[in-house]
């Protein structure tokens, strides 16, 4: 007992702690409350650690101390928000944010936000604008629609789209399309969100047109297609092409909406993917409006892009739930920037990351594991390394049986398991998320960019030695 409160009465005073130098040279960067509260919390935390475990005793000299807490405050003092190393070889990762932006986007994000822009003001007649105008007629000139509309989402997208087409009637949908899209977006909800009944028809498997045809009525509106993003219906199907749905459509006096999920504006065939619906597809097919996300393999900000006949986009585009949807200034500067890339195609496999990434030929990851491997050789006594073959999934709710082949560095730590050097990967200065497989550490370098390779040959380095002294200094 007398052991405890000897302890405890040698735990250093706040003040005593907040003098040492390891928490005052913060002064200069960190406000004072936090570095006062951080030196409470870990005074409070050492009382409550003597009482439970006497035994154990911390190193309780101010110096230790004050690292505790100037270790504290300084996480207090990081943004919350902040970029990490996506090392799991998932391509849109949306826990990690999806497509990372091009160097033009980022550059016209900043030359927007930092002044004044023409966001809603035409500088040739000097008079009012239109926000939507910077996109559209690349949006067009991309796609072959007639007009285009972006809002916050693809979410967004569908939903103010439905609304505004066939709120208080019916929309006819697939058995086989009733999709749900991480958790929150699941079609029959957003349906109903948007006051419009949901018509199924077919079955899961196969549905025709047959199936379509008889369930037109009084108060149907719309034919819905939605592209089954997540998942495939493999084995004994049908489904109904979109130039067949559109003739039956215009017989009826029905329009036809195409949730195409991604929207791809290139065809990716010869990167080993499969042959998917471009956009320019859905509209040439006739499609009235056709909705997709701008952040998903179109390689750009989080957008909704709606485009299609004229007259269906402006319908969706006046009705007043768009105002509540709308793009902000700094998406549409990305989005703009993203699109013009399109315009040569070459262009955009080179500038655009996801699609840079998605064409990276195995051989030259395979390569670059070489690479880091080599530089790897100081932490040898930590970990084994060896380059796997290890594929990569495009994820996001993209094309979900598609693997890329590509390759993989395994740790193998020596001294610690693989879930703490995971957990100590995901503390460091520069994050890195990988992926545990027996035992072993993967860091897919198809998701890596090159520039980030020094700062994952650091952040390994600390993890694997649990300081910063080994791992190749920057
Ligand atoms: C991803 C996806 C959505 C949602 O798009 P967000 O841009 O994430 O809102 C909707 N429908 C389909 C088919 C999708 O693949």
């Amino acid at each position: 007992m007398d052991d405890q409160k000897s302890l405890l009465r040698r735990i250093p005073a706040v003040d005593r702690i907040l003098n040492e130098p390891a928490l005052s040279r913060l002064a200069a960067s960190c406000p004072r409350v936090l570095l006062l509260e951080s030196a409470q919390e870990i005074v409070a935390e050492l009382r409550r650690e003597i009482l439970a475990a006497p035994a154990k005793a911390p190193d309780l000299s101010p110096a230790a101390v004050a690292t505790m807490a100037a270790r504290r405050a300084e996480r207090k003092l990081a943004p919350s928000l902040r970029p990490v190393i996506n090392a799991t070889g998932t391509l849109l990762h949306t826990n990690l944010g999806r497509a990372p932006l091009s160097e033009s986007a980022l550059s016209a994000m900043r030359e927007v936000a930092r002044g004044y822009s023409n966001l809603e003001f035409d500088l040739d007649s000097g008079e009012r604008g239109h926000r939507y105008a910077h996109v559209e007629e690349l949006l067009c000139r991309l796609t072959g629609a007639e007009a285009a509309t972006t809002v916050n989402n693809n979410a967004g997208a569908v939903l103010l789209s439905l609304t505004a087409l066939a709120k208080g009637k019916e929309a006819i949908v697939s058995r086989g399309e009733l999709v749900e899209i991480g958790g929150a977006f699941r079609v029959p909800d957003v349906m109903a969100a948007g006051g419009v009944t949901l018509r199924e028809v077919g079955t899961t498997n196969k549905t025709h047109l047959k199936d379509y045809r008889e369930a037109v009525g009084e108060t149907s509106a719309l034919f819905l297609k939605v592209h089954t993003s997540n998942y495939r219906i493999i084995g004994f199907t049908a489904s109904v092409s979109a130039p067949d749905l559109v003739s039956l459509a215009r017989e009826r006096g029905l329009m036809v909406m195409e949730d195409l999920g991604s929207g791809m504006l290139l065809d990716l065939s010869p990167y080993g993917l499969p042959r998917e619906p471009t956009v320019r597809e859905a509209v040439a097919a006739g499609i009235d409006v056709v909705t997709f996300s701008g952040d998903k393999l179109l390689g750009g900000p989080q957008a909704g892009v709606i485009l299609g006949r004229r007259e269906a986009v402006e319908k969706i585009r006046r009705h007043p739930m768009a105002r509540a949807m709308r793009i902000d200034k700094l998406t549409l500067a990305a989005l703009e920037a993203t699109l013009r890339h399109y315009l040569d195609p070459q262009e955009a496999l080179r500038e655009i990351p996801v699609l840079r990434m998605l064409a990276a030929p195995p051989d030259e990851i395979r390569r670059r594991c070489t690479r880091v491997k080599r530089r790897l050789s100081p932490v040898a006594e930590h970990a084994a390394v060896e380059i796997v073959a290890e594929p990569s999934q495009v994820g996001g709710g993209a094309l979900p049986t598609t693997e890329l082949a590509g390759f993989a560095l395994a740790l193998s730590p020596k001294k610690i398991s693989a879930h703490t050097l995971a957990e100590r990967l995901r503390h460091g200065r520069s994050p890195v998320i990988g992926r545990i497989q027996e035992e072993r550490f993967l860091l897919n370098l198809r998701t890596v960019a090159r520039e980030e390779e020094n700062d994952l040959l650091q952040a390994v380095g600390s993890a694997l030695c649990g300081d910063d002294s080994c791992g190749g200094n920057r």
